[in-house]
Formats: C-alpha cells, structure tokens, sequence
C-alpha cells in the first residue's frame, strides 16, 4: 500500500520564507522546510493498481498555469483546540479549476477523496498540545502582515507520504504540467 496526495510543490524561497515564521509556539510540531507543499487532494493508503490508474488518470487533467500568492495565516480547526497552523492563500479561480479537477480525474478511477470544502493553504505545524492562547494571539498578531510576492505555478505532482516515528516525509512519484495556451473556453469548462 501507498499513502498518496496530490499537492503543488513552493519555490525554494518561499518554503525558505515561510520556514522563517516556524518558531515561536510551544509544542509545535513544525513541517521542514523542505516539505512544504500545498494540497489539493489526499487519496489515503491505496494499493498498487490504484497507485498506477492515479498516475495515469491525473495526465488527462488539463489546466492552465497560474501565479499563486501566499498570505495570511490561519488554523484548523476554526473552533476548539488547534491542531494546525497554516499559510493561506490569495483567491486564484485557477488554483480552484485545479483542484476540482484533480478530484474529478480521481474520482473517474474510483477513488474518492474528501467531499470538504477545498482551503487552500501550506501546513507551517501541527500540534498535539494546542498551544496557549495568548502565545497564538502574539503569534499572529507579529505575522499579521505575511505575503509573498506571487509565484508562477506551471506543474502538479503526486506524492507518497511517509509516516515515521519522526516527521513525514514526502516523496514525488509523478509531475504533471500545467498547459499553457489552452484555450479560455477550453479551460473554463468545469
Ligand atoms: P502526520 O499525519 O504524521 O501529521 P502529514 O499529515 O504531513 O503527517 P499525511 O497524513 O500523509 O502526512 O498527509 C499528507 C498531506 O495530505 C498533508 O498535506 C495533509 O495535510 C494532507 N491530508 C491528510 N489527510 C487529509 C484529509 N483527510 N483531507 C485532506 N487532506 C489531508
Ligand atoms: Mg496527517
């Protein structure tokens, strides 16, 4: 079995930006730089016929590239304890044509990932001990202003994760290239 995803991978410096934010909250579990990603679907653990229709099924998804912006910081859950603490994203109905995509070409070889809403966002930490609140508040508050200038995204991939006693570790299987020049029309079918 492999435990897969489908993400788009950050340029060296924004995962190098973001890793600058990764200190300052007790008990975070915080994601290496190197394995910042940002996901647009989570398959789970599948066997191996499935791991092979994934990599083909993905090529028939057909997007144009987009300049993606990274801002703002959040957490999940909205309510209760937090688990996680994120980098968010500007709007881009690229990134939304992307990802719904993914879930249909996925969907086509019967593997069904989370009907949720899609948030965009790149995983800074996790936490088992959710951290105080006056200590996420100060968190926030210094970091308020986060935004990296945009960056082009031309490709997709997917990847196995790994789950060890330490952090995970991600590995890409199979790149996807974004298509430019793909006519409006073409692209803006749903
Ligand atoms: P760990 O589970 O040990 O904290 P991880 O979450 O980084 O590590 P995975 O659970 O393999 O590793 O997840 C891989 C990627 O898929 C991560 O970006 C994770 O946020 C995302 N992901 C995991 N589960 C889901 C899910 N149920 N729905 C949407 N995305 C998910
Ligand atoms: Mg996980």
């Amino acid at each position: 079995m492999n435990r897969l995803f489908v993400a788009l991978d950050l340029p060296r410096y924004a995962k190098d930006s973001l890793a600058v934010m990764q200190q300052g909250l007790p008990d975070a579990r915080w994601v290496d730089a190197d394995m910042l990603h940002l996901t647009l679907a989570f398959l789970g653990e599948v066997d191996r016929p499935t791991f092979i229709d994934a990599m083909h099924g993905l090529a028939r998804v057909e997007t144009r590239p987009f300049d993606l912006e990274l801002q703002g910081l959040g957490f999940f859950p909205n309510r209760g304890a937090v688990r996680q603490l994120w980098a968010g994203v500007r709007p881009e109905p690229e990134l939304e044509r992307l990802q719904r995509r993914v879930v249909r070409a996925l969907a086509d070889i019967d593997v069904v990932v989370e009907k949720r809403r899609f948030v965009p966002h790149v995983t800074l930490a996790r936490f088992r001990v959710p951290p105080p609140e006056p200590r996420l508040q100060a968190f926030l508050q210094r970091h308020s202003l986060f935004r990296l200038p945009p960056f082009p995204v031309s490709d997709f991939h997917l990847y196995s994760s790994w789950l060890g006693a330490g952090a995970a570790h991600y590995e890409i299987e199979a790149s996807y290239e974004l298509v430019p020049g793909l006519e409006p029309d073409a692209a803006a079918r749903r």
